[in-house]
């Protein structure tokens, strides 16, 4: 299980910083989560101004 970034994101970075793991860094037109870093935190949910980011 890992978070996932939807096609709402607008790249803005909030994410990324967020994360405690460095799991997320900047895609093809939108951030993405690596699954196997990600621990499941949820830091970067509630950062995310897109409401993109949700537990997979
Ligand atoms: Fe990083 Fe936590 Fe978000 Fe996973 S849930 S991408 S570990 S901030």
């Amino acid at each position: 299980m890992a978070h996932k970034i939807n096609d709402e994101c607008v790249s803005c970075g909030a994410c990324a910083a967020a994360c405690p793991v460095s799991a997320i860094s900047e895609g093809e037109g939108k951030y993405v989560v690596d699954a196997d870093a990600c621990i499941d935190c949820g830091a970067c949910e509630g950062e995310c101004p897109t409401g993109a980011i949700q537990a997979d």
